[in-house]
């Protein structure tokens, strides 16, 4: 039995604006992420034409309470006072009987008031490309905001084209993110930050409500959570694009999934989004990108760390200096259990000395390290995808005689296999699958997304999505699609 608990719009008027989503002319069910639906045990109800009306936001579901969210942030550096959700609808909070509590949102659902000049919807492709790598991204065990369903509008959008428009239903532990706490910080207003910082602390950190100081210790757990995720997003190949503080979740869970994409070949500079000029956002910058969003948050949060500004600093300055040596803790963990080795400094040099061959010889990051767990009994695959053959040569001697010492080569391939997944959502698999929808075809993508449940799982009859692009393939720049 669904439960809406709402507490988001318990909190004071100025955190939100209470508004419906926006009908759409024509709704139409896409896809309905049923194993999600059963977790948050939603009442949902039966027919696709009623399912279409409830995930475009023609129907709300009973014990719903729309808003729209107000946030602030630095985009590409630079402060914005006033974000908020312009074209996103929370529709309120669900807890489950094991009580889990899940935040659900529409976003493409029309305009609010923090829409500026926008026309508060969504194209079909950015919703399609959200709901395939979130989904992809929880099974490869990542934490992020789900895909609960997609529906098209039946309306265009326009851009540079006209668009289909659809809508995505995220669900979340909170989507509360850095520039929430900007919003009031840059207004001075220290009672809503404190019940904000509160509500996150209830929501998504309630360890640290027992702490001495509740607040440093949200600080520590929101610093720990996003050098966990930075840890998994570079063990996987994953470029988020446009990490602005305002798509910074503080729950620690991926969010805001516009122009994304997964290496191919490893490159520590890429850049994918066609508005990161600088490559603010490179592939490798990101640990550094967040410890800069995690800056941000800390100075949001200096009133609350302590009454005197000087030792608030002091304060502040500790947790975020822990930031850069526990991703690297937590980036070396991740690193040796995709060889297999412990985390050591012998199997941390191992690791690091594969990446920069697999870099010199732009080799596909994923396939690489799928390849070695087999390679103990089946090397030519691995070392094939390099062009130094001797080097990798030399480096499979190195990796196997470490192997060996360090414990039971067969145990060692199966945690290698739960590492390192065989499929991942190939850019130019998502391009295809747009395309193809674009045009009315819906099948690529539900099959994409079918294969992408099961990442870690050998899929013979899909191997073909294991594949990296061909040449004419290959997809080089994304956009936000906003
Ligand atoms: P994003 O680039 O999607 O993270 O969005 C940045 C800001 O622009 C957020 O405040 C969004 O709500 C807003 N925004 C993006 N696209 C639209 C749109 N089509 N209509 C209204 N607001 C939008
Ligand atoms: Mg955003």
């Amino acid at each position: 039995m669904m439960r809406f608990l709402n507490s988001y719009a318990r909190l004071p008027e100025s955190f939100y604006q209470r508004i419906d989503p926006e009908p759409a002319a024509a709704p139409a069910l896409i896809r309905l992420n049923h194993g999600l639906a059963a977790r948050l045990e939603l009442d949902l109800p039966d027919s696709d034409a009623d399912l279409a009306a409830v995930f475009t936001g023609n129907r709300l579901l009973a014990g719903s309470e729309p808003i729209a969210q107000a946030y602030a942030g630095h985009q590409f550096g630079q402060f914005v006072a006033q974000l908020g959700d312009g074209r996103a609808h929370l529709l309120g909070e669900v807890e489950n009987a094991a009580g889990e509590r899940f935040d659900i949102q529409l976003k493409g659902s029309g305009r609010t008031k923090f829409s500026r000049g926008g026309d508060g919807r969504a194209p079909l492709g950015p919703v399609i490309r959200e709901y395939v790598v979130s989904e992809a991204m929880h099974a490869l065990g990542v934490p992020t905001t789900r895909a609960l369903a997609m529906a098209a509008t039946g309306q265009p959008v326009f851009r540079e084209d006209e668009l289909p428009g659809a809508v995505i239903t995220r669900a979340a532990s909170g989507f509360v993110r850095v520039g929430t706490f900007e919003y009031f910080a840059a207004r001075r207003m220290e009672p809503e930050l404190r019940l904000l910082a509160d509500h996150v602390i209830e929501r998504n950190h309630p360890a640290a409500r027992d702490a001495e100081n509740p607040y440093t210790a949200l600080f520590e757990s929101v610093c720990a959570a996003q050098a966990e995720l930075m840890a998994r997003w570079l063990c996987l190949g994953f470029v988020h694009g446009v990490m602005n503080t305002d798509n910074t979740a503080v729950s620690g869970e991926t969010i805001d999934y516009g122009p994304c994409a997964f290496l191919d070949r490893y490159d520590t500079e890429a850049v994918f989004s066609s508005i990161d000029h600088l490559g603010r956002y490179a592939f490798n910058r990101q640990p550094t990108v967040m410890a800069w969003n995690l800056a941000c948050l800390g100075g949001c949060l200096l009133p609350l760390l302590d009454p005197d500004e000087a030792r608030a600093r002091a304060t502040g300055e500790a947790v975020l200096d822990r930031f850069i040596p526990t991703f690297t803790d937590r980036y070396r963990r991740e690193l040796c259990r995709k060889i297999g080795l412990p985390p050591d400094d012998e199997g941390f040099a191992l690791a690091r000395r594969l990446l920069d061959l697999m870099r010199r010889s732009r080799a596909d990051f994923t396939n690489a390290f799928r390849a070695l767990c087999d390679a103990q009994t089946a090397p030519a695959p691995f070392t094939a995808l390099f062009a130094t053959s001797e080097e990798i040569a030399v480096w499979l001697d190195d990796w196997l005689t470490r192997l060996t010492q360090t414990g039971s080569a067969e145990a060692a391939r199966a945690a290698m296999r739960s590492a390192n997944p065989a499929y991942i959502p190939r850019n130019h698999r998502i391009e295809q699958a747009i395309q193809a929808a674009m045009a009315g075809d819906f099948t690529p993508t539900h099959r994409l997304i079918e294969v992408l449940a099961h990442p870690y799982e050998d899929q013979p009859e899909n191997a073909e999505y294991a594949a990296p692009p061909r040449a004419g393939e290959r997809v080089t720049q994304t956009f936000c699609g906003t």
